[in-house]
């Protein structure tokens, strides 16, 4: 008798759905990046209990139409992709067509949904990539996600995650990063029956530092920038007196995707290196603008790490945009002795 068995379905759903959802985090940020892929205009995100209980994320962004919502939920169905060259050019948030499979193979899903021209909107219950249940029912335009009862069918998982409280915190820094990272959309955070925050797509980036960061923040950065032919750096960087003792507090986004690259942080940090106390790091909110073939996307969707192809020139403009700042702040002035 052999010893090596096929998996079963459920199972093989199971491990698939556990390398993408983690925790209540990672059904916040597929969702909302699915939101942002679906050209919304405004996103609100509410939890209960740490979202172990329940997240909703509604947007206004283009919807499902029927045949499409049928086909979402199952594993690799995604409509950003169509084959492999894509991927070296992928602009949106999501490409792999997994996200939908893996939460619903964990949860119990109920979705809304609405395209600009259809009649009436549709209401699907799904479970395990399956729709279970379609009905018509009247919503605007966008779609709800609602997610319940996370890894009801997974206990040991479930045993796994951390309290209501750091729950809800890694939620917190999620839409943080995402509100952070998208100026010109509205984000509202509601929080066991809490309204967290509520940002107007009208705000700028300043605006929304003070909202997400705190009034500290916002008095104590300066606005950074740089443009040339194929890159442009933009963004604010903290004032040589202000410093954190963590580097929780450094956001990089390329081509508006919160990354995190370490060449990037080192840089930034050594040009802070003799004028900030040792072992304290600068705060920053840098977006990089750069043509999608120049970099290397890490095609794994969890991971936040990705390569420059010519580190080199974005070191360069990162260099004159921060140089420029600190020229024109950090100028000691003259003192004319005795002309
Ligand atoms: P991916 O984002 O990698 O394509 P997902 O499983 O996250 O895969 O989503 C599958 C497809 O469902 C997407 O490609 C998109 O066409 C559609 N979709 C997901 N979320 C939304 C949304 N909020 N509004 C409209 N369409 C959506
Ligand atoms: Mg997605």
């Amino acid at each position: 008798m052999s010893k090596i068995k096929i998996l079963d379905r459920s199972t093989i759903q199971k491990i698939a759905a556990g390398e993408i959802i983690e925790r209540p985090s990672s059904v916040v940020k597929e969702l909302i990046e699915n939101s942002l892929d679906a050209n919304a205009a405004s996103i609100t995100l509410e939890i209960r209990n740490g979202g172990k209980d329940y997240i909703r994320i509604t947007d206004d962004g283009h919807g499902f139409n029927e045949d499409d919502l049928k086909i979402a939920f199952k594993r690799h169905t995604t409509s950003k992709l169509n084959n492999i060259d894509d991927i070296y050019k992928i602009i949106s948030f999501g490409f792999r067509g997994e996200a939908l499979a893996s939460i619903s193979s964990v949860s119990r899903v109920e979705v809304l949904t609405k395209t600009e021209n259809a009649l009436h909107g549709i209401r699907g219950y799904v479970e395990n990539e399956e729709i279970l249940e379609m009905m018509p029912i009247g919503c605007p335009k966008g779609t709800t996600m609602i997610v319940k009862d996370l890894f009801y069918n997974i206990p040991v998982r479930k045993s796994f995650l951390k309290s209501n409280t750091i729950e809800a915190n890694y939620i917190s820094d999620i839409i943080c990063r995402l509100a952070l990272g998208n100026e010109g959309i509205s984000f509202k955070y509601i929080k066991d029956n809490k309204v967290i925050f509520n940002i107007s797509k009208d705000n700028d980036l300043l605006t929304n530092i003070y909202i997400l960061l705190g009034r500290e923040f916002a008095d104590n950065m300066v606005a950074i920038s740089f443009e040339s032919s194929n890159i442009s750096v933009r963004g604010y960087v903290s004032k040589n007196t202000f410093y954190r003792s963590n580097r929780n507090h450094q956001y990089l986004y390329v081509n508006n995707r919160y990354v995190k690259n370490y060449d990037i942080t080192k840089l930034i940090e050594e040009k802070y290196k003799s004028i900030i106390p040792i072992n304290k790091f600068p705060v920053y909110v840098v977006f990089i603008d750069i043509n999608p073939s120049l970099i290397d996307v890490n095609i794994h969707p969890t991971k936040q790490e990705i390569k420059f192809l010519n580190f080199q020139q974005v070191a360069n403009a990162l260099d004159k945009a921060i140089d420029q700042t600190f020229n024109r702040i950090l100028s000691i002035p003259e003192i004319s002795i005795g002309k």
